[in-house]
């Protein structure tokens, strides 16, 4: 296959740019001018006229949940919408979509985007009146439930909450509005037909094809299943490159942790070895590195801070796991040979997980140790990320959608230069990985990416722009989706770029992007997804 007359925008620095490129046998085999490549040509050449559109490598998120975000990918994403009338359309459009009964799942509505008027479930019988309905809210402390739903978990006027929920009711007549509160959403758990709409096979599944239709042939996953994975691997169904951590607990049994860590590994590897799709399209799945929490977030006062929050100077949030407990996992999971990604968001936070791993440095060929999310950082430790070779795998919509609307109450303006400092992470040489952390911020890369450019809050309509100083261009946010996050697997040399050599894992898109596209790259969409030469999808 050839592909001709593109942007062909590489992320390879010994040739950035392109026009053409060529494809054997899953492979990148020349890349080059038009001219050069249809020189190429012959008799079984499929020919592609990319008629002056920009194409990029295959994506890769760099933190990603992907079962936890599959009731978004199998029901509704109302991610960002603001009219209630527009999420009513794309839940009506996916009953529709669906056979009578079937449940709709998903959610993270937010009606503090719009009028500020919890919705209910009159709203959801007008539209999905024969499809039990369950729809999270953003911050997952809230359900919205129709009718049929309610009537299928057997919840009645008289059913005892769970402590910590609560039910909510109108106030004039008493009854329930639809909206379901912390623990009170457990009462819809043995409803008939739930748990199997719940399923991960078909969530892990739902995930793959949606990370395709957003140009991602790869992920990091932080909470991985591998059992769901492995089932839609045996399908033929994998279609995106998965580098899975697994989270370890702070206990007393971290060895015994770690040694079932080894042996899923190597049960994975045998299985993958077995499946002769993997020679014909490269790495699809590895058990690759090890997941620990040191600190909370920033929206509840949890983040380790060195100075005070802001708003609440008496805040003083517990670690997760204590400063020595930290330096000895974090030594003991190197013993066993793995990588680690620490949850870090505050700085103090932050200098926690470097003072580990400084302290237990890895061998100069070995994978990466890498901090997740890095909302707040010192001056000085933006630099010992460079020393030291971590890994900063950082979330740009965090910044650009709820947490920055109130993160300058938090760390106050003085921190705020050091909030989501993208900009100085690259200025420092540090290795910046960009990623979604699906499903909390949305899956689509190109919104992501779209966020550095900009670095604006949009909430209640107001858009706020901050610290401009911290912008990105649309070539290094690139980097930062593909050959970034390949570095931090054993798959930097097969995957990232479009270079000789590499599978050819590519993803054409609607349009060419000019070099002042700024924000308006969240508006391009992907016309077609390929993995190892593969089309794994296609817009209609
Ligand atoms: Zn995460």
């Amino acid at each position: 296959m050839i592909v001709l007359n593109a942007d062909v925008r590489t992320v390879d620095s010994t040739q950035p740019r392109a026009e053409a490129f060529a494809v054997s046998a899953g492979k990148f085999t020349a890349i080059g001018s038009s001219a050069e490549i249809r020189a190429l040509v012959s008799e079984t050449t499929q020919i592609i006229d990319a008629a002056g559109v920009t194409i990029i490598p295959g994506l890769i998120d760099g933190h990603s949940h992907m079962i936890s975000g599959a009731s978004l990918a199998t029901g509704v994403d109302l991610t960002d919408i603001a009219d209630k009338q527009e999420w009513l359309s794309i839940i009506s459009a996916r009953a529709g979509a669906l056979p009578r009964g079937a449940w709709i799942l998903g959610g993270r509505w937010n009606h503090l985007l719009g009028d500020g008027v919890l919705p209910s479930k009159e709203m959801l019988d007008a539209v999905a009146p024969e499809n039990p309905t369950l729809l999270t809210d953003i911050d997952g402390h809230s359900l919205w439930a129709n009718s049929l739903a309610i009537r299928l978990a057997g919840i009645t006027s008289g059913s005892r909450v769970p402590a910590g929920g609560e039910i909510l009711v109108n106030k004039d007549t008493g009854a329930q509005t639809g909206i379901f509160l912390e623990g009170a959403a457990r009462l819809f758990d043995g409803a008939p037909g739930l748990a199997a709409a719940r399923d991960a096979v078909t969530g892990a599944r739902a995930a793959v094809q949606m990370g395709n239709r957003l140009g991602l042939t790869g992920a990091h996953d932080m909470s991985g299943n591998m059992d769901a994975f492995l089932t839609v691997l045996r399908e033929g169904n994998l279609t995106l490159r998965i580098w899975a951590g697994t989270f370890v607990t702070p206990t007393d049994d971290l060895a015994g942790q770690l040694d079932s860590m080894a042996v899923e590994r190597e049960r994975v590897r045998n299985i993958v070895a077995q499946d002769e799709r993997v020679a014909a399209m490269g790495p699809l799945l590895e058990v690759g590195y090890v997941k620990m929490m040191i600190d909370g977030v920033f929206s509840t006062h949890t983040a380790l801070m060195h100075a005070p929050y802001a708003d609440r100077p008496t805040a003083s949030p517990a670690p997760f796991i204590s400063k020595d407990h930290l330096d000895h996992m974090v030594a003991t999971v190197h013993d066993a040979g793995w990588p680690v990604a620490v949850h870090a968001i505050g700085d103090r936070g932050v200098s926690w997980v470097l003072d580990a791993f400084e302290a237990s440095p890895r061998a100069a060929d070995a994978l990466m140790d890498r901090i997740e999310h890095v909302e707040l950082v010192t001056a000085a430790d933006i630099k010992r990320f460079g020393q030291l070779g971590i890994a900063a795998s950082m979330q740009p919509h965090h910044a650009t959608c709820c947490v920055g609307d109130y993160v300058i109450d938090r760390i106050g303006p003085e921190r705020l230069d050091n909030a989501y400092a993208w900009r100085q992470m690259l200025d420092n040489g540090n290795h910046l990985v960009l990623g979604s952390d699906w499903s909390t911020s949305p899956f689509n890369p190109l919104i992501q990416m779209g966020d550095t450019l900009h670095r604006q809050t949009r909430m209640n309509g107001v858009v706020r722009p901050w610290d401009q100083g911290n912008t990105l261009t649309f070539d290094e946010a690139l980097y930062g989706y593909t050959q970034a996050a390949a570095d931090m697997t054993s798959w930097a040399d097969e995957i990232g770029s479009i270079s000789v050599g590499k599978w050819a894992d590519f993803v054409i898109l609607d349009q060419r992007i000019t070099d002042s596209a700024g924000r308006s790259i969240a508006d391009r969409t992907v016309t077609a997804t390929y993995l190892a030469g593969q089309e794994i999808y296609h817009s209609k």
